[in-house]
């Protein structure tokens, strides 16, 4: 069922730096336990530390013909608000969304067809964040679900870079 690859997100130079911070399921939040429903991949400790401004990073669109079904600033007064937000459908039941985007690429409109390698966004903490992060979800079109992104995409190319 695993058709993505984190790796394909990201260019070559950028990959080394970004790690899981926040795994599916469970977050802490101030001693309590909240649903986290997505992965977030964020920068490598030493590498954020060492930059004087914020982080540039670009993601990138990884397989074959997708289609956008989301590109919006989404806000909620709750934990969960997603700030900029792109989701793109990649088949009939599922659609892949990218959250906390500084940027939305501006060609990137609902109802365009997007090709492996295509330039989605950028890096940001709109939204519910502590720092800037990607947040990746996979979300069931047809029941609203949130299914666990390990299902669905490969992240062990930057768990590597955990350790
Ligand atoms: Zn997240």
């Amino acid at each position: 069922m695993v058709r993505f690859k984190i790796e394909d997100f990201f260019s070559p130079e950028d990959l080394p730096n970004l790690v899981p911070s926040q795994e599916y399921a469970v977050a802490w939040v101030n001693d309590r336990t909240i649903p986290h429903n997505g992965v977030d991949v964020a920068l490598r400790n030493a590498y954020r530390e060492s930059l004087p401004h914020k982080p540039f990073i670009k993601v990138f669109w990884a397989e074959g013909p997708g289609v956008i079904t989301r590109a919006s600033y989404h806000f909620t007064d709750s934990l969960h608000a997603y700030g900029n937000r792109l989701s793109i459908s990649f088949d009939t039941q599922f659609e892949l969304y990218i959250a906390h985007l500084e940027g939305i690429f501006p060609t990137m409109r609902v109802g365009k067809e997007v090709g492996k390698g295509e330039l989605l966004g950028f890096m940001g903490d709109t939204g519910a964040v502590t720092g800037p992060h990607f947040h990746f979800g996979i979300r069931d079109k047809n029941t609203g679900e949130y299914w666990n992104p390990h299902n669905f995409i490969d992240f062990s190319a930057v768990i590597e870079n955990d350790g």
